[in-house]
């Protein structure tokens, strides 16, 4: 016991220590057990589920829903069905999307009991490469490890110079408590995160502004898939500014005052802000330009793990740090931050800590942003093909020829695939609409399994669903497709 009465010290012993509780860790620390390791899985909030239940993709979700039928009851009226002006309840939207979590993290603790996993809650950090220190409520819990995961995630980029102690400057987290339905939001990012809020608030009634480094939104996506979103977005919206960089944020009585950065073309008769004014004043501003690893925050040096400029820790194809009972997992390892590159990875991890041949070998990890309409995407970009030099095949089938999408109103989306010219095999896919997200695993099984653009053309797809478009787009790339007349 140490001397100081106040500090309640224990000493635990685990022969997996699983460091986060977010889905990486939590996953990591289930399979584990379930291979009969004794597992001690060190959370610092209260609750399971790491920003991806609790801040993040899940409340996202919820809210998005709500937003989306808020759209849909709206532009039904065209359909002959009117609902009128909605009226919202905030804490009643709040309490909703709260629920929806809570109930997953019930569901977590029942799962951490049934598997007889010892779970602290406290911050925890590095205190030798075999010993963690948690710092608990009640004082300090130290943890001695045969075997460790390092799960402990990512938070959200601040820019410096922006004034973050601001209540009206916001992160996605503060986006998501719903405070207050700002009238004039401003987006710094046009990434997954920024659109994602986007599409939540504007629903919900905010004038929304999105300024986007880049020239063009979600960057890392093939542009022909984003232009059906930005089409739609650009209608809805007060601004989109492309190639812009806000260069001061300043707060003031009346809101955050934010200058723009719209140099002057060299022939002076452009700017390059597109658009943007010098300075605008907003009501709220949301900074979402991507996040940071919270690898300098773990003290994973006095393990002896490496952990580079940025935070992120190196890992091989097994998980394993320069540190070979020590492994890491999740947004900590690198990008794409998603929670079910994490989950895979956190399985690797507990299968090799117990002994398993496993190792980290997915061919893709498919993104989504959940904005309306959803864009996903899979394997390889188009742009990434041709940076490549590799011969592909292309073809993209529009939703305005499929009878599911125009029967729910909409005919603005895409299907798009690229395949291997000498082989007819699948490289790459991504979709543009309603629902894409849910489409895009039977693309990622098509690339897992090597299949060609016959074999998915001659699956037959269910009529009248939109995963039809997926083997329509296959149906283009072998020529036999009839949905579409296309000239020889
Ligand atoms: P992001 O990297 O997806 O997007 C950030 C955007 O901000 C980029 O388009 C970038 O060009 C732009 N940007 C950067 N600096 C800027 C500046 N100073 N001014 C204007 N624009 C600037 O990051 P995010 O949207 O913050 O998301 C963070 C992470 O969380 C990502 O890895 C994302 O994939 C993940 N995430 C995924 C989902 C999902 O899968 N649906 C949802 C939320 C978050």
């Amino acid at each position: 016991m140490d001397a100081n009465p106040a500090v309640n010290e224990s000493v635990l012993h685990a022969e997996v220590l699983v460091l986060g509780g977010g889905p990486g860790g939590y996953t990591a620390a289930f399979r584990a057990a379930d291979l009969g390791k004794q597992v001690v899985l060190i959370e610092r909030y209260p609750v399971l589920g790491g920003v991806c239940l609790n801040v993040g993709c899940i409340p996202s979700k919820a809210l998005l829903h709500t937003a989306q039928v808020i759209h849909e009851a709206d532009e039904f009226e065209q359909h002959g069905v009117s609902f009128g002006k909605p009226a919202l309840d905030i804490d009643k939207i709040r309490a909703w999307k709260q629920s929806v979590s809570a109930g997953l993290n019930d569901g977590l603790a029942r799962l951490v009991k049934q598997r007889k996993i010892t779970l602290v809650q406290g911050t925890g950090s590095f205190i030798s490469s075999n010993t963690v220190e948690v710092q608990t409520e009640t004082g300090v819990t130290t943890v001695s490890f045969d075997q460790a995961v390092i799960a402990a995630g990512s938070h959200p980029t601040k820019i410096p110079v922006f004034p973050n102690d601001d209540p009206r400057l916001w992160d996605s987290t503060d986006a998501l408590e719903l405070k207050e339905i700002p009238q004039k939001l401003l987006i710094v990012g046009g990434g997954i995160i920024g659109l994602e809020m986007a599409t939540v608030y504007h629903a919900l009634g905010s004038e929304i502004s999105v300024v986007e480094l880049m020239d063009q939104i979600i960057p890392g996506c093939d542009n022909d898939l984003v232009t059906p979103l930005y089409r739609r977005i650009k209608k809805q919206y007060k601004n989109i500014w492309l190639e812009t960089r806000v260069t001061s944020i300043e707060a003031d009585n009346k809101g955050l005052k934010v200058t723009f950065d719209r140099a002057e073309a060299a022939d002076g008769t452009s700017d390059k802000g597109k658009g943007a004014p010098e300075s605008e004043l907003f009501d709220a501003v949301l900074v979402a330009v991507g996040r940071r690893p919270n690898g300098k925050l773990i003290g994973a040096e006095l393990a002896g793990v490496n952990v580079d400029e940025l935070g992120f820790i190196a890992v091989d194809k097994q998980q394993r740090t320069n540190v070979p009972h020590i492994f890491a997992i999740g947004d900590i390892v690198g990008n794409p931050m998603l929670a079910h590159k994490a989950t895979h990875e956190g399985k690797v991890a507990a299968e090799v800590a117990a002994g398993l041949k496993a190792g980290f070998d997915a061919l893709t990890i498919p993104s989504v942003a959940y904005t309306d309409p959803e864009v996903t995407w899979m394997g390889l970009t188009e742009n990434q093909a041709k940076q490549q030099g590799i011969d592909y095949d292309k073809a993209a089938f529009p939703w305005a020829a499929s009878g599911r999408s125009l029967s729910i109103g909409r005919k603005e989306g895409l299907t798009k695939i690229l395949c291997e010219k000498e082989t007819g095999r699948i490289l790459g896919a991504g979709m543009v609409g309603p629902n894409a997200g849910e489409l895009i695993a039977e693309a990622v099984l098509a690339l897992e399994m090597g299949a060609d653009a016959e074999d998915i053309g001659l699956t037959i797809h269910p009529h009248p669903t939109l995963s039809e478009t997926f083997g329509f787009a296959a149906e283009m790339i072998t020529g036999s497709i009839t949905d579409l007349y296309i000239k020889k």
